[in-house]
């Protein structure tokens, strides 16, 4: 049996690729000479998704869009909708964010349904949710595309191959499942209800974690050589970790994504990639 151990095992720096998708997309933006714009519209008062928020726009600068943050409070639904209409209609604002979770009094779904499609840059809309599963997508949500394009970037032989996905939510586990899908993996997908997760991750070659369970995969869940991405985020006593046990994961596999500096850079790079592809929508008078 071959040791992973010491011939293959590669742990995948996230920021590394996200460095060269962050360069590009400045490249593209710089030719066009003119800013693209993303609107982050945030209400409640979560802390997490402040800092999150906030850590978008410096991307954004830092590649050339201008990015701006709505902030509303709990009890600024209305307003929050009449913001959000206003930006689908604004010419000068070409991407639309909106910050997860939404206070449990916002009606998610009609966000849901109200969003441009088109300036949807994490296609949480239900029309380009359907256009995704259909084979049209006019976006790729951004975590989603994040994972595929890693899993590209180590050059995985897809075809043939059984992918494991745990999770199974709309903006993250059910899109990486139908892209896999559409790579010509074979798939399953696990979840909250799954019986005997080991019985499944032990065949994955390719895993993704997707469930925010910490420590939820350990070692001898693992095939030797599977290739391992892990997108979950759990704070523990302020630090984060992924769903994976790293320690016990880490020297069995082919490739995996350490938490953090795996998924979450590469995310944040797409979110950029997403907001040039909504621009360029708006260019084609789309
Ligand atoms: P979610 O809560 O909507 O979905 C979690 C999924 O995991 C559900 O489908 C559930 O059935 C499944 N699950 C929960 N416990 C399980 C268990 N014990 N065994 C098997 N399946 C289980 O969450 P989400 O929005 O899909 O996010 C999932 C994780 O990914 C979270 O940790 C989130 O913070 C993280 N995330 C990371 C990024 C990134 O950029 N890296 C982006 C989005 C979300």
């Amino acid at each position: 049996m071959k040791d992973w151990r010491k011939v293959n095992q590669m742990i995948i720096d996230g920021k590394e690729i996200s460095k060269k998708i962050r360069e590009e997309v400045k490249r593209e933006i710089k030719k066009f000479g003119y800013k693209p714009k993303l609107a982050i519209l945030m209400a409640g008062d979560d802390e997490s998704s402040k800092v999150y928020a906030n850590s978008k726009v410096k991307a954004c600068e830092n590649v050339g869009i201008e990015a701006k943050i709505y902030y509303f409070s709990e009890s600024e639904e209305s307003k929050f909708f009449d913001t959000l209409k206003f930006l689908n209609e604004d010419k000068n604002t070409h991407g639309i964010m909106i910050e997860m979770p939404l206070p449990k009094n916002f009606n998610a779904e009609l966000v849901y349904d109200t969003i441009n499609p088109y300036k949807d840059v994490d296609c949480i809309s239900n029309y380009n949710m359907g256009r995704l599963f259909a084979g049209k997508p006019l976006f790729v949500p951004c975590t989603p595309k994040a994972i595929l394009h890693i899993l590209e970037c180590i050059n995985t032989q897809f075809e043939g191959k059984h992918a494991v996905v745990i999770g199974r939510s709309n903006i993250l586990g059910k899109p990486v499942a139908k892209l896999l899908l559409d790579k010509n993996c074979t798939v399953t997908v696990c979840h909250s209800k799954t019986k005997d997760l080991a019985y499944y991750t032990r065949q994955a070659d390719i895993l993704v974690l997707a469930a925010g369970k910490m420590n939820l995969v350990k070692g001898d869940m693992v095939k030797e050589g599977a290739i391992l991405i892990d997108a979950g985020i759990n704070v523990y006593q302020d630090n984060i970790y992924g769903d994976a046990d790293f320690e016990s994961v880490k020297d069995l596999c082919s490739y995996v994504t350490p938490v953090p500096g795996g998924v979450g850079p590469v995310t944040t790079a797409m979110i950029l990639k997403n907001t040039l592809e909504a621009f360029k929508y708006a260019v084609k008078g789309a």
